[in-house]
């Protein structure tokens, strides 16, 4: 399963011209090869005429509706680009996904690789963003290629913290590296109404008395994540808490989800983010 989804989410990262069959590299394309096979040899008339065969418009299965196009937002410390998908319709209620903040905690991006494709309701303009820190994800490390926590450089309440290379290590300055220069032009920019970041492994979504807190709590009993605080570190220069300072009226939270994430799972959470989207107006 872990292979699966890091062949999916490299996929996502350098870009693949087929996302459906990029999600599908496992068992189930293997199994549709050698079906297929099987009948055009006792067929072989069928062969010629299938592969001329246009999709009908309605099929439910066409690969990223309402796609509008994909960005690099930045690039990285080591050259990569920062890449954001956009879908859904232009000027609706903006919401954005980042997959992948520290490098290491990277089962988000299989709930990102849902939301390229599945379908989504009108009136919502989707960013998704994989990974804010590609070298980290490159490099299966908690920092980007400073070995700067990224998830510590943000530019509101901004620490010193730690020594590089250390966990927390939270750059030289607010906003000292690049990802996060990338982030905030870019969040300044689409005005996002609400962000959601992916960690792991901490099974929970924490609460809020704020006005995303009815959001926070339907996605927790939704996944059936846990709905407690964190602790265990040194919470300044956070990126979601730098959203809702400095983006209008932005709501933004973590998810911290387990140590696995299962298909079926990333499905359910790809879910609850439309559903919580919808919850977003009214809130
Ligand atoms: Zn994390």
């Amino acid at each position: 399963m872990k292979r699966r989804v890091l062949m999916a989410a490299a996929c996502l990262l350098v870009g693949c011209s087929s996302p459906d069959e990029a999600a599908d590299t496992g068992d189930t394309l293997a199994a549709g090869t050698s079906s297929s096979t099987s009948s055009s040899s006792s067929t072989t008339s069928s062969t010629s005429t299938t592969t001329t065969t246009t999709i009908p418009p309605t099929t439910t299965t066409t690969p990223a509706p309402q796609f509008l196009g994909e960005e690099e937002i930045g690039t990285t410390v080591e050259g990569r680009p920062i890449t954001a998908f956009h879908r859904g319709t232009p000027g609706g209620v903006v919401i954005l996904v980042v997959g992948v903040i520290h490098g290491n905690e990277d089962d988000g991006l299989a709930i990102i690789e849902q939301l390229r494709t599945m379908p989504m309701p009108e009136g919502y303009d989707l960013w998704l963003m994989p990974a804010i820190n590609p070298d980290g994800y490159a490099n299966q490390a908690r920092g980007n290629s400073n070995g700067v926590d990224l998830n510590r450089n943000f530019p509101h309440d901004w620490t010193p913290i730690a020594e590089p290379g250390e966990w927390e290590y939270s750059g030289t300055e607010g906003a000292s590296e690049p990802e996060t220069q990338a982030f905030i032009d870019f969040a300044n920019r689409v005005n996002p109404a609400l962000t959601i970041w992916y960690h792991q492994d901490l099974h929970t979504v924490s609460p809020s008395s704020g006005r995303d807190g009815p959001l926070r709590r339907h996605y927790a009993e939704r996944t059936g994540l846990d709905h407690t605080s964190i602790t265990g570190g040194t919470y300044t220069g956070v990126a979601a808490t730098w959203v809702r300072r400095a983006v209008p009226r932005a709501m933004s939270f973590i998810v911290e989800l387990g140590p696995t994430l299962s298909a079926e799972e990333a499905v359910l959470h790809a879910t609850v983010v439309l559903e919580v989207a919808q919850m977003v107006e009214a809130s």
